[in-house]
């Protein structure tokens, strides 16, 4: 036996086990002609290679099929509550507007949440659907602000909801 990669060494490529009478030199497979070390090395780093390459697409994939759940999930809520929202405003037109469903409700406040909770759920769906982030991330980013921030968020939004029931005023009454 010449050397540790003598007899026992069999060729990783073609399987040939070297044989002690063999005259090629021990780095390399008398039959084939590859160096063994070569052939040994190469496919491990390309493996790993390929090993990382593959987690990439497959995490860039994942997070690539969340935002598409989110969008849909998004378009079905502002489809479905658009719909039911049009369906509400046409109904309260056709009984003569939404002071005539108040009253016939006799409660007024109620009426007017009930009539809003599908313009709610359209416009959490309109924020997914273009945003692809989860309502939550609004949420968490809602919950980070600070006392002052939030504050003059709360008066934007009061003042923005008070100028949409000014035009929806307008245009009903
Ligand atoms: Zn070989």
């Amino acid at each position: 036996m010449e050397s540790s990669t003598g007899a026992a060494t069999a060729c990783p490529s073609c399987g040939y086990q070297r044989k002690a009478t063999d005259r090629a030199p021990d780095w390399q497979c008398p039959r084939c002609g590859i160096a063994y070390a070569k052939y040994a090395a190469a496919p491990a780093a390309s493996q790993a290679a390929r090993q990382q390459q593959y987690e990439q697409a497959q995490k860039k994939s994942q997070s690539e099929r969340r935002t598409r759940a989110i969008r849909l999930r998004g378009l079905l809520m502002f489809v479905g509550g658009g719909i039911v929202y049009v369906y509400l405003f046409l109904y309260t037109q056709r009984v003569g507007g939404i002071d005539k469903v108040e009253n016939a409700n006799n409660g007024g406040l109620f009426a007017g949440l009930l009539f809003s909770v599908p313009g709610v759920i359209a416009m959490i769906g309109l924020f997914e659907l273009a945003s692809g982030a989860p309502i939550d991330t609004a949420m968490e980013w809602w919950d980070g602000l600070r006392g002052w921030q939030r504050g003059l968020y709360g008066i934007a939004a009061i003042i923005a909801v008070f100028f949409l029931i000014m035009v929806g005023v307008v245009i009903v009454g």
